[in-house]
């Protein structure tokens, strides 16, 4: 990455217009790397819903074709298998990059946030695009600070078994911001928090994922450490909102997206048994090494800045994603709009 070339102008793509591409709400080329996943899918739902042509570029490493097969066929949508540490040639106008090996059993020795992170912002500016990356809360580390601000610089192990992921978002983060300052690219950086909904990876081994599914199964969800550690739960759409948002407006971040619900893990488990099975038992484990005691978004930038705050509350949004979970576990078709 030299930055030898001047700020890109954003009329790029539209000798002749007066509205700068980047501006115009409709009609506009988006890839999202990773729209094969979780919060891709439902974010592709939403673009392809507005009118927009939406290339998902996706190896299908967590994800899976099924979360976007309803949307095969339909002019306005193509499907790419490709790693995007592979660099990659296309025209479009934005792109949300979402790739990333984003569970624990799946992150370690993968260079997805590191080199792909830089081909996607090789492609911005070689096309003039808008990037978003999706940061996570993890840059965070475990906090000294709570809640999180976006001004706090984190406490990360980098040595640690989680240090991949946290410090290959870290790394991303500043390769965004070079390409910000160095070539001009238009850039948003996401800190997402922990998000749960429909379509999530059943056994990624997040907690949410966890629960849900040992639930449905009739087996005991198992509680690490002693349960008393904290997360703030997002529902998926209420991100998905926060990130178009993010997209659309003027503003480059980074921005806290989540939800300041903040739960233990123990009262997690209780709003599973509340939901599924009163009857559900818990089973202690050890906890993983490095494990963030709390975390909770201070999410006043968000709001001020981009008039965004989540709406679903994870009594309401659980129901929801264990609705898909049963159909999942137990039904037999794969159809997964929702
Ligand atoms: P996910 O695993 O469902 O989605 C990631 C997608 O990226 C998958 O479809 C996967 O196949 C694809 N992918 C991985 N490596 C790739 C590569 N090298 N080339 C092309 N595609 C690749 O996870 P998700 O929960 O939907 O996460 C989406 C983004 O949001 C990630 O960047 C993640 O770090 C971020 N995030 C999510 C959460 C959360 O709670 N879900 C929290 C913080 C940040
Ligand atoms: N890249 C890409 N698609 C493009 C333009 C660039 O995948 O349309 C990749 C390119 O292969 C390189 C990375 O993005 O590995 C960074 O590109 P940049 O031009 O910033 O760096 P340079 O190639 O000058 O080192
Ligand atoms: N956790 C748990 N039981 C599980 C899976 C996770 O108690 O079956 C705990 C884990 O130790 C952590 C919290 O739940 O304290 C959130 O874990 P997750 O992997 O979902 O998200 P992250 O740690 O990345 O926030």
């Amino acid at each position: 990455a030299h930055f030898i070339h001047p700020p890109r102008p954003i009329y790029r793509f539209n000798p002749g217009g007066k509205v700068p591409l980047s501006l115009k709400r409709k009609g506009l080329r988006i890839v999202v790397t990773g729209g094969a996943g979780f919060v891709g899918s439902h974010l592709v739902d939403r673009l392809i819903e507005r009118g927009d042509s939406v290339i998902v570029v996706d190896n299908f490493f967590t994800g899976n074709k099924d979360n976007v097969m309803h949307h095969f066929g339909k002019s306005n949508f193509e499907l790419i298998r490709h790693d995007v540490v592979k660099p990659l040639l296309l025209e479009v106008d934005q792109i949300y990059h979402l790739a990333c090996p984003a569970s624990p059993v799946h992150y370690k020795y993968n260079p997805t946030n590191v080199v792909g992170t830089l081909n996607m912002l090789g492609l911005a500016k070689r096309v003039g695009a808008r990037f978003l990356l999706t940061s996570t809360s993890e840059v965070y580390g475990d906090p000294l600070q709570h809640p999180q601000v976006e001004t706090y610089w984190g406490n990360v192990n980098p040595i640690g078994v989680r240090s991949c992921y946290d410090e290959g978002k870290r790394t991303a983060e500043t390769l965004t911001m070079d390409y910000h300052r160095g070539a001009g690219v238009e850039v948003r950086i996401a800190r997402i928090f922990n998000t749960y909904g429909p379509r999530m990876c059943i056994d990624d081994g997040r907690v949410v994922s966890n629960f849900v599914a040992q639930a449905l199964r009739k087996e005991p969800m198992t509680v690490y450490g002693d349960g008393k550690q904290t997360r703030s739960f997002q529902y998926v759409s209420d991100l998905v909102d926060g990130l178009m948002r993010l997209m659309e407006g003027e503003h480059v971040g980074p921005f806290n997206l989540g939800n300041p619900g903040e739960f233990t893990m123990l009262e997690l488990a209780q709003v599973v048994q509340e939901t599924i099975d009163p009857d559900a038992k818990i089973e202690f484990r050890p906890n993983t090494e490095d494990d963030p005691h709390k975390r909770k978004p201070d999410i006043t930038k968000a709001k001020n800045l981009l008039g965004w705050e989540p709406k679903v509350a994870l009594r309401n949004g659980l129901p929801m994603m264990v609705s898909d979970f049963r159909r999942r576990i137990f039904g037999d078709h794969k159809d997964n709009s929702v």
